[in-house]
């Protein structure tokens, strides 16, 4: 039981309205604007390619911009980034890596394993223990914008990512398949069950741009996504076609070098935040 509720916080999902949880506090040098959580049902649907695209458009703006790669079990942000070597820490805490092009700060499990292909193979309490420290126990220092690359689904690890980090707002990823949409719905009534706030919708991989002539392409034959932007009360902020310019740009550590315009509508939501 929380110290401050009255009920087993561990066992529900969610907030009590007199007793809120106790939130993390990040290490007393470091001062953080916004934290923002890029949330979807499912793995692979492109939560850490629109967590990077985010990044990646905020620090265009000449914001300073960190990246907490949350999805321990499959993190990918490091290669999107290109960012390679090991981190490092001392008895005050762990140093960010930091990207080439823009200086976005990156704190990820994979630069703490022996080698890329090394899964991580731990219980849900750990891997939660892991996400807080990469919170409580960095020298992210001075930021506008922190970026969570969340774990997939609505997990222990993922609840507790909302339960425990002051998270300013909240962004869904979702697709045009049924399946996604259905599990992506869980995932907003979770959030919503936590009180946090959804920014909005991001639609990804709902219709291929062609790469000769950019038409856009339909894959599914019809979209869940305005219906559950209209059931939940979200806007949806952007739709990105599944681009082989993007994927090229990630699977080569390259994202930074990316000028498309998918996310400017989100971006304006995040400043005004
Ligand atoms: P998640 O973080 O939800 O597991 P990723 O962002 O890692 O998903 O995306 C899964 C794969 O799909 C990655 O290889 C990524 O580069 C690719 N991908 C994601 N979105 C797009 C897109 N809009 N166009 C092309 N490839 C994409």
């Amino acid at each position: 039981m929380a110290e401050n509720c009255n009920h087993d916080c561990s066992s529900c999902a969610q907030s009590c309205s007199e007793n809120q949880h106790v939130k993390k506090e990040p290490l007393p040098t470091t001062s953080i604007g916004k934290i923002i959580g890029v949330l979807s049902g499912k793995g692979g649907v492109g939560k850490s390619m629109v967590s990077s695209l985010l990044a990646v458009s905020l620090a265009k703006l000449g914001k300073k911009v960190g990246i907490m790669d949350a999805d321990i079990t499959g993190p990918s942000i490091p290669r999107i980034f290109g960012v390679t070597g090991e981190a490092y820490g001392d008895e005050g805490g762990i140093y960010p890596l930091t990207s080439s092009r823009y200086g976005i700060k990156i704190v990820s499990v994979n630069s703490m394993l022996e080698s890329e292909d090394t899964p991580v193979l731990w219980r849900g309490p750990i891997v939660s223990g892991m996400v807080n420290q990469f919170y409580t126990d960095v020298y992210w220092e001075d930021l506008d914008y922190l970026i969570i690359d969340m774990p997939p689904g609505t997990s222990d690890v993922a609840l507790s990512v909302l339960q425990d980090i002051p998270l300013d707002g909240l962004v869904m990823v979702t697709s045009a398949s049924k399946l996604i949409s259905m599990v992506v719905s869980k995932a907003i009534v979770m959030a919503l069950k936590t009180n946090s706030h959804i920014i909005g919708l991001v639609e990804n991989m709902a219709s291929v741009k062609c790469p000769d002539c950019g038409r856009l392409i339909d894959i599914y034959p019809a979209s869940d996504t305005a219906a559950i932007a209209d059931k939940y009360q979200l806007e949806v902020l952007a739709k990105i076609p599944l681009d082989t310019n993007l994927s090229a740009l990630a699977d080569s550590g390259r994202i930074e070098a990316c000028d498309e315009h998918y996310l400017d509508e989100l971006v304006k939501k995040v400043l005004d935040l």
